[in-house]
């Protein structure tokens, strides 16, 4: 299905002082790892902070407004998303440069391997296990992204966002309220930069880390498979893949989607998975674990969109 066109709608000259991208109905699929799911009712690429504000000013309060990173934790449903999705580019978003010895300044569309590489050449430590996060900046600071025990949470000092209204916010670490895979801002905030605290290190330490970390994905992520990485988030005191495997689901499948062998954790689209399978097994996945534990597992991916007419998870919610 194809969403009206917003621009029409508005009216152009609504949009007359946007810089940025705007394009109707744009496939996400492709910018998406799971590549599944619909169109973007209007997809935004800001030219930098000063026209992402502007557009935010105009745009009436109405129309949802979504962000997205690099679609690395991201289930778009068949029908799509409804309103505004803003992707951020390296263009205008992509600065990294350091604040005095030990701090970053960084744009959230530098990709997380990037920071990993920039703090390595600044020869701060604390940044390695950015080098296993196939994200960018942004994501990471809704997510507090985490890896091999260092979240985000505790590399961040202070962001710089651009809320519903177009207003530019200064926001502390404190303010995120942060949480395992979890901050407490509105959804439709979108963070531009954030000044990072890193501590000065030996450059070969660093490096070992990263290839550490780097060596461990290759082994143990299908990282070259349609993912979001991992499914559902960690239970407390246990681990989200010993419960899927415990309740039989590892290489359980649905239509095309499939729960990794090699990681049954991470879910994978097959080839031709739709985002109904994806979701259908996921909650099936829960299921069968509340079923052999008693364990209920949230969802880390983030599932967006709106479904198919007549589409429903429903039946899979009430099974086993
Ligand atoms: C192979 C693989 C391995 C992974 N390994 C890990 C891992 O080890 N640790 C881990 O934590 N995660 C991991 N992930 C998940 C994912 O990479 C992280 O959650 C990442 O931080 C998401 O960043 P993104 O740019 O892709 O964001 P997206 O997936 O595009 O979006 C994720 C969320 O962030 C929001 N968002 C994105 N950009 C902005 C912005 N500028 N302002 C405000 N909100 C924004 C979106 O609205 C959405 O809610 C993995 C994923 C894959 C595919």
């Amino acid at each position: 299905m194809s969403f009206p066109n917003l621009v029409e709608q508005l009216g152009r000259e609504c949009f007359s002082c946007v810089r940025g991208r705007l394009l109707s109905n744009q496939p996400l699929a492709p910018v998406t790892w799971l590549r599944v799911g619909g169109p973007a009712q209007l997809l935004f690429q800001p030219a930098d902070e000063a026209d992402l504000a502007a557009f935010m000013k105009v745009l009436p309060n109405d129309i949802p407004v979504l962000p997205v990173g690099l679609g690395s934790n991201l289930l778009i449903r068949d029908d799509g998303i409804e309103g505004v999705v803003i992707r951020l580019t390296g263009k205008g978003f992509g600065q990294l440069e350091p604040v005095g010895e030990t701090r970053l300044r960084v744009g959230a569309a530098v990709p997380d391997k990037r920071l990993a590489q920039a703090a390595l050449q600044a020869k701060l430590s604390g940044f390695s296990f950015y080098a296993a996060i196939p994200g960018a900046v942004g994501g990471a600071l809704r997510m507090n992204a985490g890896a091999h025990g260092t979240e985000t949470c505790e590399r961040v000092v202070e962001l710089t966002a651009i809320d519903r209204s177009g207003q530019v916010l200064r926001l502390s670490r404190a303010d995120m309220n942060y949480a395992y895979r979890h901050s407490e801002q509105p959804a439709d905030l979108i963070f531009t930069s954030a000044v990072f605290q890193g501590v000065p290190g030996k450059a070969e330490v660093i490096a070992e880390e990263m290839d550490v970390v780097v060596a461990h994905r290759e082994r143990a992520q299908p990282i070259r498979e349609k993912t979001g990485g991992s499914t559902f988030k960690n239970p407390p005191d246990n681990s989200a893949w010993k419960v899927i495997d415990a309740a039989g689901c590892r290489g359980l499948t649905v239509g095309g989607a499939q729960m990794s062998e090699m990681h049954c954790n991470f879910m994978i689209n097959t080839g031709e998975a739709s985002a109904l399978d994806l979701e259908m097994l996921g909650e099936t996945v829960r299921a069968k674990v509340v079923e052999n534990s008693g364990i209920r597992l949230e969802w880390e991916i983030k599932r967006l969109g709106v479904f198919r007419p007549g589409e429903t998870i429903e039946p899979f919610l009430g099974r086993a």
